[in-house]
């Protein structure tokens, strides 16, 4: 790093990569009250913005990747620090030089698959459509009322097409006019985008937002979030306004005008889980509690850590692809509390809470107690 050497070097880099709000911090360390790591292990997001301040930064600091972008310290924070802005400045210039988190491995691949396939999963691009094959989903065309955009998750994962396959059959039986782009979608690039990638989601960036012009695309539905949020909030930095609705905005939109009905029984327990990316960062509360309250039978009951104060699944920000030791995932806290407050089952609308709620599930003594289901996976056993 010896031409990292000088600190106020650093501070530009910081500054020019996004981290300009950095220098606001007052060391208050209301951050580390809320920070999920700390219910686990340790991180000082304080620690890591003051070292930014002066300089000090390591960047083969491995603190810098811990940050799963969970959006809980930025709450809290009285000096709008913007600290997912910092830390991911911090991983920009560590990729720059090389500097990857350890075991390199994961987030490597799947930055090497983003690139010769447009998916993290090592897939091929020409079997991204092969989750809807026996649906009859049509490809999408100008005029259509709606783009239909899975995810990587949802096209390749086996846990995840089932989501995929559930959301494609409700449409269809709800007489949606809508159609998928196949092997032309790539990946959203939400999450390269936060391990520092910049160049590699500008990218992704580019190519989704060509397919949408070039196919007439004006209204997406998405069922990550993370699309979700990056469709609608970082995407316009290239110019363009796509009109972008999440899966529970437009399931809600389909009961409210009777194009839906749930009328079949759910006669069990269910918690609802936030995703970071559909609450915290988005806003978005109301339309999942509100379609669960239309599921007949369905009794709803809250955990601790809920809404704005929702607890991580722990695999935002790159941390999906990232290793974490047991004893340290906010996935088993969260399947915790979950079968703590009594509920059948745990119910979220978020491919990566749902892998990493499933591997809880799996990993954890008394996991086997609960189910996780995705929102879409509850509405077809119901209509
Ligand atoms: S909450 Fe904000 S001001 Fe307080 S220590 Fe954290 S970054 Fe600094
Ligand atoms: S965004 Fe979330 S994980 Fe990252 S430092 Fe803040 S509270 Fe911790």
């Amino acid at each position: 790093m010896e031409n990292l050497a000088d600190f106020k070097e650093i501070v530009d880099l910081i500054k020019d990569n996004g981290g300009e709000a950095f220098s606001r911090c007052f060391e208050c360390g209301l951050c580390d009250t809320v920070c999920p790591w700390n219910r686990v292990t340790t991180l000082s997001m304080r620690k890591i913005v003051r070292q930014a301040t002066f300089g000090l930064t390591e960047i083969e600091n491995e603190e810098i990747w811990r940050c799963t972008t969970c959006g809980r310290c930025p709450q809290r924070c009285p000096r709008d620090v913007q600290q997912i802005e910092s830390v991911v400045s911090l991983r920009r210039i560590a990729t720059e030089y090389g500097v990857f988190p350890t075991p390199v491995k994961p987030v490597r691949t799947a930055s090497a698959s983003l690139v010769a396939e447009g998916n993290p999963l090592n897939e091929e691009r020409s079997k991204r459509a092969d989750w809807a094959k026996d649906l009859s989903v049509k490809t999408f065309a100008e005029g259509m009322e709606i783009l239909y955009f899975p995810g990587c998750y949802l096209s390749y994962d086996p846990r995840l097409k089932k989501v995929g396959r559930a959301t494609a059959t409700i449409l269809s039986r709800a007489g949606v006019d809508f159609g998928i782009l196949g092997a032309k979608e790539n990946c959203c690039g939400e999450s390269i985008r936060k391990t520092g990638e910049e160049e590699l989601f500008k990218r992704l960036a580019r190519e989704n937002i060509k397919n949408f012009i070039d196919n007439g695309v004006k209204k997406i539905l998405v069922s990550s979030p993370h699309c979700y949020h990056t469709f609608k909030n970082e995407y316009p930095e290239f110019r363009v306004n796509f009109e972008i609705v999440h899966i529970t905005q437009f399931l809600l939109e389909l009961i409210s005008q009777g194009r839906l009905k749930l009328n079949k029984e759910y006669k069990k327990k269910v918690t609802y889980h936030d995703p970071c990316y559909l609450g915290r960062h988005n806003g978005i509360y109301e339309e999942p509690r509100e379609i669960l309250k239309n599921v007949p039978g369905l009794e709803l009951t809250e955990m601790p850590d809920t809404l704005a104060d929702s607890l991580c699944c722990g695999g935002g920000g790159g941390r999906i692809w990232m290793e974490t030791p047991k004893g340290e995932r906010f996935s088993d806290l969260r399947l915790g509390q979950a079968i703590g407050v009594g509920a059948e089952a745990l119910v979220t609308c978020c491919p990566y809470c749902i892998t990493n709620f499933e591997d809880s599930r799996l990993n954890l003594e008394g996991g086997e107690a609960i189910e996780v289901k995705d929102i879409t996976e509850i509405v077809l056993e119901t209509m």
